[in-house]
């Protein structure tokens, strides 16, 4: 089925996507929650118990948006220390954990650093707010111990150059792990789904957001994304090893990892 849509131009691509993450910044959580049914906060759970934060790491998320991913990093980091505490004496000269959050679009990084703000982490040194493109990091060679892209690798224009640039500034033994909507099989599942991403979704981005358009395109860029195999190899290709994925609720969701060895 095509659903009416036609293939998008790049430079009309990008536009989209800028147009999404800027007239929607303000309502991105709540329509995530409301999308997604709240799942989105247990995929993402999920992801960051695959990474296995530990204090005094340095981590990348990229395409951050408001934060998600980088709280709850920064929690679990958090849970290790208290964990720690019992036992061990806490060494104060441990390294100072940098969770950088990457994204391109400001305003999605200041409601992020509002969202900090009220969550009392206003001075937390371990957050870090950093504007840049996936593709172009300015990130050094070999720095990172982690780095995480949810929902972020589906819509950026050359998903190659990310994975470039993600094995680039991990450091040896780092590890990649990307979150993204992804590709269900199962027939019945599949039909129901396809109904709702491309009746449901841009109603409801009409209704909440006043932007059908944007939120057709995000849909429609769910189809395009390689298939979950496709994009094993594409993380093959960029030099990680070890690479794997696992699909959550029948692979509307996929969590991708590779090993930089
Ligand atoms: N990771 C967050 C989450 O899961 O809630 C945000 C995901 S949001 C769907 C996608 C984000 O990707 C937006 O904040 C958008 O600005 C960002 N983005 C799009 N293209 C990008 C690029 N080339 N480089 C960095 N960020 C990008």
């Amino acid at each position: 089925t095509s659903f009416g849509f036609k293939e998008v131009p790049e430079e009309e691509k990008s536009r989209l996507v800028g147009n999404v993450f800027s007239n929607v910044a303000s309502n991105y959580d709540v329509m995530n929650d409301l999308m997604s049914a709240g799942l989105h906060r247990l995929w993402k759970d999920r992801l960051v118990f695959e990474l296995n934060p530990f204090p005094g790491m340095k981590h990348l998320d990229v395409a951050g948006g408001t934060g998600d991913v980088a709280f709850r990093i920064l929690e679990s980091i958090n849970d290790v220390k208290r964990r720690e505490r019992q036992d061990v004496q806490e060494d104060d000269s441990q390294e100072q954990t940098q969770i950088y959050v990457c994204d391109i679009n400001p305003h999605m990084l200041n409601i992020g650093k509002k969202r900090a703000i009220g969550m009392g982490l206003g001075e937390e040194r371990s957050l870090i707010w950093e504007e840049g493109d996936a593709e172009a990091l300015s990130f050094h060679d070999n720095s990172m111990d982690g780095y995480t892209i949810a929902f972020g690798i589906r819509n950026v224009t050359h998903i190659e150059k990310v994975l470039d640039e993600a094995y680039r500034v991990l450091r040896r033994g780092g590890r990649f792990l990307c979150l993204e909507l992804s590709h269900v099989e199962a027939p019945i599942f599949k039909e129901l789904y396809d109904y709702y991403s491309f009746s449901i979704i841009p109603a409801v981005g009409e209704l909440v957001a006043g932007d059908r358009e944007s939120y057709q395109y995000l849909v429609e860029s769910i189809r395009r994304f390689p298939s979950q195999e496709k994009f094993a190899s594409m993380i093959v290709d960029a030099g990680f090893e070890k690479v794997e994925y696992e699909n959550l609720v029948g692979g509307v969701v996929a969590i991708h990892s590779g090993l930089k060895l």
